[in-house]
């Protein structure tokens, strides 16, 4: 997971139909709120909008075509997703959902990213936890800024102050309750993402060996040649447009020590 720089150009169709979508769902709820918190009421959200043609090509552009959580790149298979759910949500996965979510934050350009299937529908769902969960915003009327959600927002924090790897397995860095949340719920460390991870580390090792090899034998003029390619492709694979960047900055960072094979 990493930071996520999104263009400060937020789509048109978020602006105009969004804005609109927005004030209609806000004058519903304000007609019956608790018919929308019972459940008796549910919001029709817009898909058209939130997950319109140009919502995700700039979001595929500000994420390099990269789920916001994983780092999986994905192109155009990704899910449009919610940071703060949109129809309803939980504390924590044994609790019943709560209703209405963050219906007024459904067509927000902050609140929108890219995501795999496995993180987005599989895993994060409807789970929002919150440090301060009194704090909670339940409504348009109340304020997000109170809240000081479990979650990284990788468009507002940057995760690798909070996840670092050890090899192909992610932790939360100094036992922190944000990155543990964020790696266990998502499950960071488990599907298919550290065998992924490990390929990727593994193919970087050896480039990192030939870099190293070659700084012992500066006559070798072919080898130093080798090195420089390898070591160029090790610096693309910490660029944020590569798979898995965050793993291979931290494997580079330590040597690759964690790295088996
Ligand atoms: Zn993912």
């Amino acid at each position: 997971m990493i930071r996520i720089q999104k263009t400060s150009v937020i789509p048109e169709k978020l602006v105009r139909d969004g804005k609109n979508k927005r004030r209609s769902h806000c004058i519903s709820y304000s007609r019956n709120p608790v018919a929308y918190r019972s459940g008796n009421k549910t919001f029709l959200f817009d898909r058209s909008i939130y997950a319109h043609i140009s919502v995700k090509r700039s979001l595929i552009a500000a994420q390099y075509g990269k789920c916001c959580f994983c780092e999986r790149l994905i192109g155009t298979d990704g899910d449009v997703e919610h940071f703060r759910p949109k129809q309803a949500y939980k504390q924590s996965t044994g609790e019943p959902l709560q209703r209405p979510g963050y219906y007024w934050l459904a067509y927000e350009w902050d609140n929108l990213y890219l995501a795999c299937p496995g993180c987005n529908q599989r895993h994060k769902q409807n789970l929002f936890p919150l440090q301060n969960p009194t704090e909670r915003a339940t409504n348009h009327h109340q304020n997000i800024t109170s809240e000081k959600p479990l979650f990284i927002d990788p468009g507002k924090d940057n995760p690798e102050e909070f996840i670092g790897f050890r090899g192909e397995i992610a932790f939360s860095i100094q036992g922190n309750p944000r990155g543990k949340v964020t790696c266990d719920s998502l499950r960071l460390n488990e599907r298919s993402l550290p065998e992924a991870r490990l390929q990727r580390l593994q193919q970087l090792k050896r480039l990192w060996q030939i870099v190293q090899l070659a700084a012992k034998q500066p006559k070798n003029t072919e080898l130093k040649r080798i090195a420089e390619e390898a070591q160029e492709e090790l610096n693309k694979a910490t660029q944020d447009n590569a798979e898995y960047s965050a793993a291979s900055r931290w494997a580079i960072r330590t040597k690759f020590q964690f790295v088996i094979g």
